[in-house]
């Protein structure tokens, strides 16, 4: 395993669509696992996409104190409710701004082994998966921002 550089700013990586992973072969664990060997480097974080590491393919890793999720190809098939949060990005560092997100998502996704399964999250979790799959599609927390946090005062 090995730490990737995060691509951050205005990486123009940080903005291309993610394509779909079609084989999960060895160069693809490989990428999932140093994902997570480099969302595990800072203490904050909650989840990785691979563009972060300048890899242009649908591929989240997700720990938000309640174990590893590994998501290949997660797509959002389900949302219910509203709620306010507050974001921040790994390729963003000292930004944090206030969102509105669904309060609960349901998202499908392969696992490591090919397998589909389907999984809702509320709250936190639900944010994360927005979060995520957004970056997947090029898209950054700071396009849902409505109000920036001031983080020195
Ligand atoms: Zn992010």
């Amino acid at each position: 395993m090995a730490v990737r550089q995060l691509r951050m700013y205005d990486d123009e990586i940080l903005r291309k669509q993610c394509k779909e992973v079609t084989v999960i072969d060895e160069k693809v664990k490989r990428l999932i696992d140093d994902m997570v060997e480099t969302l595990y480097t800072k203490a904050d974080a909650a989840g990785l996409a691979a563009c972060q590491v300048g890899v242009l393919k649908q591929i989240v890793v997700i720990d938000m104190g309640e174990g590893l999720l590994k998501l290949i190809n997660p797509k959002i098939i389900a949302v219910d409710g509203t709620q306010e949060c507050v974001e921040g990005c790994l390729s963003f560092p000292g930004r944090v701004g206030k969102t509105i997100r669904p309060q609960k998502v349901t998202i499908q996704a392969l696992n490591e082994n090919g397998d589909s399964f389907e999984m809702t999250g509320e709250g936190e979790l639900a944010k994360c998966f927005c979060h995520e799959i957004d970056h997947l599609n090029g898209k950054l927390f700071l396009d849902e921002v409505i109000e920036f946090i001031d983080l020195n005062e």
